[in-house]
């Protein structure tokens, strides 16, 4: 009989994260403090940030230790399997091999606990009573809070109000995890305060609940901020999913020719393919893409510049792919990939031709989920189908090539609390955004006047 899916035992759980830093051929460039311009030290991130967790964001070790703690947690979803789509593949009738990695197994239903986990225990070790945070459509907020629980944290989060009042049901299991969610902005910061003063109705923004988020951190002594994407740290506790794919193809018999992930902030992508990239830096031969919306188009169409990581400036400038911090993408379906920036390790991988970047617009990725659905039995993240979009896109280059090549796709996360969007896409009501050139132009006008990294590079790539 074939193998369909491919389940590690318990004892074959990764022991470590590997760290991509120091295999890196060319260096990183540091974040910027954004009032001096100077690069950022450990003491500038302390009030946020738990020590442990600011150690790992700038280590040189290749490999770090998964503590005990949190390998006992990681054992509730992890190993995740690794499914194998004989059934997508004869449909599209290609000679390629399809294999997805099922990170939508964990209770909050995407990768993500990944490093919630992680960060709920380093702020716990560290004293912390209380981690605040901010959630557009309430992913995030709900792997935090689910993490938070099993640490015995509290969890505040700021999510949000656009999202809180349209998408009810992940803001409900924030709270069955006990976590106090609130829409922002909130009467209950200053910035939040602000912005309820000169527009009571203000839908929100990230951007605003990052800033209300930070402050409740920052004011309170028993309280710090966590961040789900972008950061080294992020990145560095999504690998375990790597490392487990490693072992699962090598039971398979196989090595993948391609991998792909969806990166909004980059961390479920980065945490399939960076053990793969440190095979490619020492000569394998792997297309690794990770997959954008044509909407938000930050690595096929943003420079690699400095930016603030979020849009009220408040953050370190980060050296990354970038579409300025006042870009505002098209509200589509995949809120999870609306962020203007990248993670500075993705940025840094596209920048070194180590990987690629691709660009898919919302239709193709929903007719792509559909596709995987009536194949595969599983409905994705409409943020899940970018990277199925763009695996379709490869099987069938593979059949016009002849070549039986191995896909490998990141299934990042379940859609079965995004049913609206499926609706909205059956019923015909979605449509694909144009970006003009022009108004990518005024939002990297914003970011002329911040300092230039060495590795500077001009947008619009492709
Ligand atoms: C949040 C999210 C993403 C995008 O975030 P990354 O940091 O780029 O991984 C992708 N897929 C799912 C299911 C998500 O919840």
């Amino acid at each position: 009989m074939k193998v369909k899916k491919i389940f590690l035992p318990e004892s074959e759980l990764p022991r470590q994260w590997y760290n991509i830093l120091p295999d890196l051929p060319n260096p990183m460039e540091p974040p910027l403090h954004p009032g001096t311009g100077n690069p950022v030290g450990p003491d500038d991130l302390a009030p946020i940030f738990p020590m442990q967790l600011i150690e790992q964001e700038v280590s040189q070790d290749q490999y770090i230790d998964i503590p005990e703690e949190i390998l006992e947690k990681y054992l509730i979803w992890r190993p995740t399997p690794l499914y194998r789509a004989y059934n997508l593949e004869r449909h599209l009738d290609t000679p390629a091999k399809i294999y997805f990695k099922n990170e939508g197994v964990s209770p909050a239903g995407s990768h993500k606990p990944n490093t919630a986990l992680a960060q709920a225990y380093y702020n716990k070790i560290a004293g912390t009573k209380r981690i605040t945070t901010e959630t557009g459509a309430g992913q995030w907020g709900s792997a935090l809070s689910m993490c938070c629980a099993l640490f015995g944290l509290e969890c505040k989060v700021f999510m949000v109000k656009v999202s809180y009042n349209q998408k009810p049901y992940r803001r409900i299991m924030m709270e069955t995890w006990g976590a106090n969610c609130v829409p922002s902005p909130s009467p209950e910061t200053k910035a939040g305060q602000a912005i309820l003063e000169k527009d009571p109705d203000s839908p929100g923004s990230l951007g605003i609940a990052i800033s209300e988020a930070v402050e409740a951190a920052v004011m309170d002594e028993n309280s710090k901020y966590s961040l789900g994407s972008v950061l080294n740290h992020v990145l560095l506790h999504q690998t375990v999913n790597g490392l487990e794919c490693e072992k699962q193809l090598e039971i398979a018999g196989d090595y993948p020719d391609v991998i792909i992930g969806c990166a909004g902030g980059g961390s479920n992508f980065a945490g399939m393919a960076l053990p793969f990239v440190r095979d490619k830096i020492n000569g394998k031969d792997i297309d690794i893409i990770a997959v954008e919306p044509t909407s938000c188009p930050t690595m096929t169409r943003g420079p690699f510049a400095y930016d603030f990581g979020d849009t009220v400036q408040m953050t370190p400038l980060l050296p990354m792919h970038t579409l300025g911090h006042s870009f505002v993408p098209a509200p589509i379906h995949a809120g999870g990939l609306r962020y203007h920036g990248m993670a500075p390790i993705v940025s840094q991988l596209l920048l070194s031709d180590l990987i690629r970047a691709e660009a898919v617009p919302q239709l193709e990725t929903f007719q792509a989920g559909i596709t995987l659905a009536r194949t595969e039995g599983f409905i994705s993240a409409p943020e899940t189908d970018h990277a199925v979009a763009v695996a379709i896109r490869e099987a069938i280059k593979a059949k016009e090539e002849g070549k039986e090549k191995v896909i490998l796709f990141n299934w990042s996360g379940h859609g079965l609390v995004d049913m609206a969007a499926y609706e909205a896409y059956i019923q015909g009501k979605l449509s694909d955004h144009s970006l003009p050139e022009e108004e990518i132009h005024r939002a990297l006008g914003d970011i002329e006047p911040l300092p230039k990294p060495q590795q500077y590079r001009k947008g619009t790539i492709s």
